[in-house]
């Protein structure tokens, strides 16, 4: 007989802001038996204009630090939890715990453990309505002394415990500390927490409920509506996060990556919607399109080096990168060419530097000429399908040109499956519509 497969399944905080919300999450969880462990994130904000609770938790932190009252705030809190078990007809001891928690943060207790006890009530709340264990995270997640997750003695430990238990809810966000005391990841942290149990459980998947239908193909704040990616390679999403596309919790993707499972980006508002699969090898079941996403960054500065046969020039390269070195500048791109050498930073980078830098390459490389040219947004067009596609460069310039963007930088070089080019901050929002038109629409 075949074993039952895993899956993991973490849902954000607008998935559990209220009673409503947790309904669906219930169908969902129920509608597939290999869904066995869950993670929860606190109750998020149930419409525009509300509260999250860990900002609450926060919030209440502080003034009880600063011996301020903070029991109108810490009911506003217990009400949201009250009301969902009431509604749903929970047992579990909400108020119990709810008031323990007020006791902590008036005996002093710090940020870290007010802020986890959003995720951790929720747990409470969801295992119970699920009718799953409750695993508390202190007890398999953890933390070195200096604060970075242990991610072997995790692995281990968090795999035998929860070989205890076939079905388990475990809260996200926080683990334990060498001393026992917990500590939170950062903010959105509940993400690192599904895929860290994704792998301790040996998932088949890692499921990511949200509010949002996928990945969407660009920001939508450029380009409307622009369309859901059905699937994406890790490798893709690491161009395009690194260009500023926001999708999981960065942290989130290393542990699932490297043991070899999929993420799947799903919406609680529409769980009939296949949502977006991350994934090592793609399947060939999604429609396959040229280019998969297109994600950009502005302000970022070029430094241009000319220097005549600066290619027979022993360690020129070299000397360039010293003087950034010396005066703590990191770059993000190099693209060359005969006799040029350009050095891409961001804007930032160079604050109060820019007159030190010029002088510095100038004494140690004796060029023809270097300039610094401000005030330019760099563009990420990728796909694992540009590899196949003829004609893949010609079609993103023309369209970059039929727009009247004129492009400053090209840097196809190093990942055939990333286009990067460089364009005036002012010409940002025409580029990525173009370049969406063109091959999209
Ligand atoms: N509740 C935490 C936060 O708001 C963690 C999470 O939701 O992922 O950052």
């Amino acid at each position: 007989m075949k074993t039952m497969e895993t899956k993991v399944a973490k849902f954000g905080g607008s998935s559990l802001a209220d009673a409503g919300q947790f309904q669906k999450v219930r169908a969902i969880v129920s509608s597939d038996p290999e869904r066995r462990y869950v993670v929860a994130s606190a109750p998020g904000k149930r419409h525009a204009g509300d509260k999250k609770i860990t900002d609450m938790l926060y919030a209440c932190q502080c003034l009880a630090a600063e011996g301020e009252p903070f029991d109108a705030l810490f009911d506003e809190i217990a009400g949201r939890y009250t009301n969902i078990a009431g509604e749903l007809g929970l047992a579990v001891d909400i108020r119990g715990a709810l008031e323990d928690i007020r006791q902590a943060l008036r005996a002093g207790c710090d940020p870290d453990f007010a802020a986890s006890r959003g995720e951790y009530l929720s747990g409470l709340l969801l295992a119970d309505y699920l009718d799953y264990t409750f695993v508390d995270a202190a007890q398999g997640i953890f933390f070195d002394k200096s604060g970075a997750l242990d991610a072997e003695r995790t692995q281990a430990g968090l795999s035998a415990l929860l070989e205890q238990y076939p079905r388990a809810v475990i809260p996200g966000f926080y683990g334990a500390l060498p001393d026992g005391r917990v500590h939170t990841f950062s903010r959105g942290g509940s993400d690192i927490t599904g895929a860290i149990v994704a792998r301790a459980v040996n998932a088949i998947l890692y499921e990511n409920w949200t509010d949002v239908p996928g990945c969407l193909m660009a920001d939508p704040r450029v380009v409307d509506q622009p369309d859901i990616i059905d699937e994406i390679t890790y490798r893709e999403l690491r161009e395009l996060s690194y260009m500023g596309a926001t999708v999981l919790h960065e942290d989130a993707i290393f542990p699932v990556r490297k043991a070899g499972i999929d993420i799947v980006i799903r919406d609680t508002n529409a769980p009939d919607q296949p949502g977006t699969r991350i994934a090592h090898v793609p399947s060939g079941d999604a429609r396959q399109r040229v280019i998969t996403g297109i994600a950009g960054r502005k302000d970022f500065s070029v430094i241009s080096i000319e220097k005549a046969m600066m290619n027979a020039e022993l360690g020129f390269g070299r000397r360039v990168l010293q003087a950034l070195e010396e005066l703590h500048i990191s770059f993000e791109h190099l693209p060359t060419g005969i006799d040029t050498m350009c050095v891409i930073c961001n804007e930032y980078q160079l604050d109060g530097k820019r007159e030190q830098l010029l002088r510095r390459i100038y004494e140690l490389t004796e060029p023809d000429s270097v300039e610094i040219h401000a005030q330019m947004a760099l563009i990420a067009t990728v796909g694992r399908g540009m590899v196949h596609a003829r004609g893949t460069s010609a079609k993103l310039f023309d369209a970059l040109s039929k727009a009247g963007v004129n492009v400053r930088m090209i840097d196809q070089g190093s990942s055939e499956i990333n286009i990067i080019v460089g364009v005036n901050n002012a010409d940002f929002e025409r580029a990525v519509r173009a370049i969406y038109t063109a091959f999209v629409e």
